[in-house]
């Protein structure tokens, strides 16, 4: 029999977000049963409940920062107990199979990953998120939690920490790589700390001051305001990455000029709007203008152990479910520091 739990969903593009309940499957062999503790809000929840990507199935239940502990494992479960706090990010199944899937980069599945919410799981049904009391999921995708993490802060990291974490790796980030992260909210905060605990030099861009001396504190070096014109004439061509996490649509071009020859710009931040380049901001310096999606379950495994080891967790705020609505008009206004986290014993 399947079990029913509370939820908050989004019903439309614009009505506010509300109590429900849904349905969870029953605990098949190789599952697990999670109750959850927190749930962070990621501005992917935003742009998905308002249905700024297109096309959002309601209603929704979305959430995908989830930390809590083990309630029940399937016969075939071998690395996962009751009792055990563990994590659960954007994805919940993959083919499995795929060249991609094979080498541990899930993410990019050629089917699809399947997401946390708004996908269809292999039994068919639609996906629901963390805003929830629990939830089951294949063990494959089912991540640790270290001791030492606590689970309100660690819950960020299945999303923004891992989302930050994989492009830092995949370009090669280390002491001497000049780091710009542009935008100091949930995933910038993370790239902020990762980098530095990688041994790069940081510079935050946010659109003010306002946050500079934390942004100093999470580890950044330096720190500039983007409404500043004299920021870009000062930065043009001085770094090696940019790790753009802005969620709303940017003037590229500006941004682009600030990589020194053979830089990458990547973009992490998915606004709702195209935006163009000008064929001139990437030709005379070899820059390359990358995306990058979350990472792979093993990699977001050695991301939590990695911030274990280092001491870096999100820094939330934490709240009632019934705060969620004011929350994301909090988010969209920048006024987050740094992240959200549902507490959802409030859902009960
Ligand atoms: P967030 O907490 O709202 O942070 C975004 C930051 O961007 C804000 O704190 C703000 O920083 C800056 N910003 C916002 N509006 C801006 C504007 N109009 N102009 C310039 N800067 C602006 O959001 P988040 O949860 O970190 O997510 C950021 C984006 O990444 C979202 O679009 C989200 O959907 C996307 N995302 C992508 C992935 C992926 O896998 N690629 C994963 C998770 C999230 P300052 O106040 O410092 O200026
Ligand atoms: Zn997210």
């Amino acid at each position: 029999m399947p079990t029913t739990v509370k939820a908050y969903a989004a019903t439309s593009a614009t009505d506010p977000l509300t109590p429900t309940t849904i349905e969870r499957r029953d605990v098949g062999p190789r599952d697990v049963r999670i109750d959850i503790r927190y749930a962070g809000i990621c501005h992917s929840d935003i742009h998905t409940a308002r249905g700024e990507w297109g096309a959002t199935r309601y209603p929704i239940v979305v959430g995908h920062e989830i930390a809590g502990v083990v309630a029940e494992v399937g016969s075939e479960v071998t690395r996962f107990a009751v009792g055990d706090r563990v994590g659960v990010g954007c994805m919940v199944d993959s083919c499995g199979e795929c060249r991609f899937c094979r080498r541990g980069d899930e993410q990019y599945c050629v089917e699809g990953n399947i997401q946390t919410y708004g996908g269809v799981g292999k039994d068919g049904v639609p996906t629901q998120g963390g805003y929830s009391q629990a939830i089951v999921v294949t063990e494959d995708f089912v991540l640790r939690i270290p001791d030492g993490l606590e689970l309100d802060v660690a819950a960020p990291l299945l999303c923004a920490g891992i989302t930050l974490y994989s492009p830092l790796r995949h370009w090669g980030a280390e002491p001497g790589t000049r780091v710009a992260v542009v935008g100091l909210g949930g995933l910038g905060h993370m790239g902020v700390q990762l980098a530095s605990a990688m041994g790069a030099e940081v510079t935050v861009l946010s659109q003010s001051l306002k946050k500079q001396e934390e942004g100093l504190r999470l580890g950044a070096g330096a720190y500039f305001a983007t409404s500043d014109p004299d920021t870009f004439r000062r930065l043009a061509a001085s770094f090696d990455l940019v790790l753009n996490t802005v969620s709303a649509s940017i003037d590229v071009d500006a941004y682009l000029s600030l990589l020194d020859v053979d830089g990458t710009m990547v973009l992490v931040g998915a606004p709702e709007h195209p935006q163009s380049v000008r064929a001139f901001s990437l030709i005379p310096r070899r820059v390359s203008f990358a995306g990058s999606t979350i990472g792979g379950i093993r990699e977001t495994q050695e991301m939590l152990d990695f911030c274990a080891e280092h001491g870096i967790a999100a820094q939330v705020e934490t709240i009632g479910v019934e705060q969620v609505n004011e929350a994301y008009e909090r988010v969209l206004a920048s006024d987050v520091r740094y992240r959200f986290v549902i507490d959802t014993a409030t859902l009960a």
